[in-house]
């Protein structure tokens, strides 16, 4: 099921990153637990009611004057409205409305999607006298919180979680495969996107209805029906924003929540950078199969007399995390090796749905037993007793042991390249669940 994104829209020193973290707490990363990626505060995990959405913060930049302040503003907006299902718009209680405010509110209001206005700094009755005035924004009836001292966090994120898209009924399931094509700003997104979506393959219907409907693009490929996961604006190609690394972030995790194959889209111009690795990072730690594509390899072979392997390597130890992932090189421009992608997007896919039988899984984990003894700790030894497939996409492995402070890192590591070896699981992350059975 796709989980909602609601954004957090406001000018700078309403209060939005105070009431981001208190409806984040600690759950706040970029990517968790990905080695060698910078941490940053961009995007967080919540749950709310036994809701789970993801809270982005559109700010970041702090501007100086009031025109960059406005010209922030709109971007911020902008990427909200590319990106997000509900908007949390938040202005000042103690400063009252101001121009910006209207301003926004009015590129808003026009979205259509659903903008729950919040009033910070709401603390006591004398302040809320001024929650009239936020009607002249045409937002519907103004919520009064205090991000500081979490007061009307419940209210608001109750009416915030009624605004949720409604999900498909019973049995409505979208089972087509959904692709996800993600790289920096000009590595090649929209021309690879438009090879793929165009000529032979047809563009099936553009179904309108639902927000996010208008923004996937369906299309064929032998027969069977694709979606493509853009988000509006990398459709659009807003130059706007594009120059600005957070905003290719905060996109990036938008359509990565709605697919299931990732495209991580390399400029072999560029070579590999710390961005490419923290936009992979986003499809690993969300748990989705991802296909590394080296673009405009027409452009690098004519300078380097490609030397391919030397890339690869780079490639793999910029994104060690992610070494399941199959590399292919291409030319999004001139069609080189452009088969290659749908071909390797329904290998991987294969293999984010596999199911492996408990007979054979435990076979090969006995085995891997057999081979590399189990660690050991002041004369206690890890047992293995059991394991089974919990879950598929990504391929999720329950092991039951018998204390689960003795199953090392490393021994983790090892189990997992040992169902690797046995299984392939190509193109996908592979989770462990471990289980303590007394
Ligand atoms: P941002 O620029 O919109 O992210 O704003 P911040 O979250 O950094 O907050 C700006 C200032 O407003 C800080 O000094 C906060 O302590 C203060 N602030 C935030 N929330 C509240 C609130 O609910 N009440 C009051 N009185 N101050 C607040
Ligand atoms: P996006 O910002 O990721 O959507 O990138 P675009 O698709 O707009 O491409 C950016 C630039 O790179 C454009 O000028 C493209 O013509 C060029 N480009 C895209 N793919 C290739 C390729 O395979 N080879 C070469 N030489 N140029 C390419």
């Amino acid at each position: 099921m796709v989980k909602p994104i609601v954004a957090v829209v406001g000018r700078p020193n309403v209060g939005k990153s105070t009431l981001f973290n208190k409806i984040a707490g600690s759950r706040i990363s970029i990517v968790e637990d990905t080695p060698g990626v910078t941490r940053d505060r961009i995007y967080a995990d919540c749950e709310w009611i036994g809701k789970p959405f993801t809270l982005i913060d559109t700010g970041g930049i702090e501007p100086h004057s009031n025109d960059i302040i406005l010209a922030q503003m709109r971007r911020q907006a902008q990427l909200a409205i590319d990106t997000a299902d509900v908007i949390v718009f938040i202005v000042d209680g103690r400063e009252g409305m101001t121009a910006a405010d209207l301003d926004v509110a009015n590129m808003i209001r026009k979205s259509m999607r659903p903008i729950v206005l919040v009033v910070n700094k709401v603390e006591n009755k004398e302040i809320e006298n001024n929650l009239y005035e936020f009607y002249n924004l045409g937002l519907g009836d103004p919520m009064p919180i205090s991000a500081e001292q979490a007061l009307g966090l419940g209210d608001m994120l109750d009416r915030v979680v009624e605004n949720f898209p409604r999900t498909a009924g019973d049995g409505d399931e979208d089972t087509r495969l959904k692709i996800a094509v993600l790289g920096k700003p000009n590595a090649g997104k929209s021309t690879l996107v438009n090879r793929l979506i165009g000529e032979e393959r047809v563009i099936v219907s553009d179904v309108p209805g639902t927000t996010r409907d208008a923004i996937d693009t369906p299309f064929q490929y032998y027969g069977e029906e694709y979606v493509l996961t853009d988000t509006a604006g990398l459709r659009r190609k807003s130059k706007v924003y594009d120059d600005i690394e957070r905003y290719s972030i905060v996109r990036s995790v938008a359509a990565v929540d709605r697919s299931d194959v990732c495209l991580i889209l390399i400029d072999a111009n560029d070579g590999i950078s710390e961005q490419d690795a923290k936009i992979a990072g986003i499809a690993h730690n969300r748990g989705k199969a991802s296909v590394i594509v080296v673009n405009k390899w027409d452009a690098y072979e004519a300078k380097n007399q490609g030397s391919q392997k030397k890339f690869e390597s780079d490639v793999r130890s910029t994104l060690s995390f992610m070494a399941y992932a199959p590399i292919i090189f291409i030319s999004a421009k001139t069609g080189q090796r452009l088969n290659k992608v749908m071909e390797t997007i329904l290998l991987v896919s294969n293999e984010y749905a596999k199911r492996i039988t408990t007979g054979t899984l435990n076979e090969v984990i006995g085995e891997a037993v057999l081979m590399n003894q189990p660690p050991s700790d002041k004369g206690r030894r890890l047992k293995i007793y059991y394991a089974t497939q919990g879950a598929i996409k990504p391929p999720t492995f329950i092991i039951f042991v018998n204390d689960k402070r003795l199953l090392h890192f490393s021994y983790e590591r090892f189990l997992e390249n040992q169902i690797r070896q046995a299984f392939g699981f190509i193109g996908t992350p592979i989770h462990l669940i471990i289980r303590e059975r007394k």
